[in-house]
């Protein structure tokens, strides 16, 4: 009896430890990298509010890296102890960030003291709602660094304003748009818009997939790409 317990024991753990790892990997499947084109939110009923840094670069501002699901579905919100926001591990974080990676939501009219947006408050909204579900990944610094580093490599305006697509008011062909990014990084993007005050349908945000081991300048095809809900031609506003 002793014998058969004894050898009971490293067959359970070694269960355990498979399981573990169908959970870990089974935590998504791969990630969505989200610019966004600034006027786009501030054309909206919200309007927008500029950080405290002032009125950002007229260009792209990344929304979030957004583990996803190849189904199209995404986990969000997987906080845990060892997960939690820690304010402390944005210091040298917080001065590229605020660059590339600004908030533009106005703070709510009950708070005093302020007409600017909050940019830790995006950072912590972007890692509690999505950046807990790739912890086993990216832990924090690694999560904001890696995103960063990924703005960093792509200059989507320069791939646009390359082609003659410019933030001028005017309007573009999506496909276009779609066709020039592919033809620089080699991989499709998703185009998702919005509708300003008076009814135009704008460029808001490019989407961009990325492997889920996040090894660098690792975009891959995108196994799902996110909702088309742009017509054949938008607006690409000025900022
Ligand atoms: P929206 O309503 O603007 O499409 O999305 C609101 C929020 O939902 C986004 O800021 C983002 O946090 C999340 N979200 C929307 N679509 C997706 C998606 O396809 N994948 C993931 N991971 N998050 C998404």
């Amino acid at each position: 009896m002793k014998m058969a317990n004894s050898s009971i024991i490293p067959i359970k753990f070694l269960i355990l430890v498979a399981l573990a790892n169908i959970c870990v990997s089974q935590d998504f499947d791969f990630f969505y990298f989200v610019q966004q084109w600034p006027s786009s939110s501030c054309d909206t009923k919200q309007g927008c509010c500029f950080p405290q840094t002032g009125k950002p670069a007229s260009n792209f501002t990344v929304h979030g890296l957004w583990p996803n699901f190849n189904n199209g579905s995404f986990p969000s919100n997987c906080k845990s102890v060892e997960n939690s926001f820690d304010e402390s591990k944005m210091s040298d974080i917080v001065p590229r960030a605020e660059t590339s990676w600004a908030a533009f939501s106005c703070p709510s009219k009950k708070k005093t003291n302020s007409t600017n947006s909050d940019n830790m408050k995006l950072w912590k909204h972007e890692w509690d709602k999505h950046g807990t579900c790739s912890h086993s990944v990216l832990h924090q610094h690694a999560y904001f660094d890696f995103t960063l580093n990924l703005k960093d490599h792509i200059d989507l305006l320069q791939i646009l304003l390359n082609n003659g697509i410019k933030p001028d008011g005017k309007n573009y062909s999506v496909e276009k748009i779609r066709q020039v990014i592919k033809e620089a990084i080699g991989f499709k993007a998703g185009i998702r818009c919005n509708t300003d005050v008076s009814g135009n349908i704008q460029l808001n945000e490019i989407v961009l997939c990325v492997d889920k081991s996040a090894a660098s300048r690792s975009f891959i095809e995108c196994p799902v790409l996110p909702d088309a809900n742009c017509p054949d031609n938008v607006e690409f506003p000025i900022f």
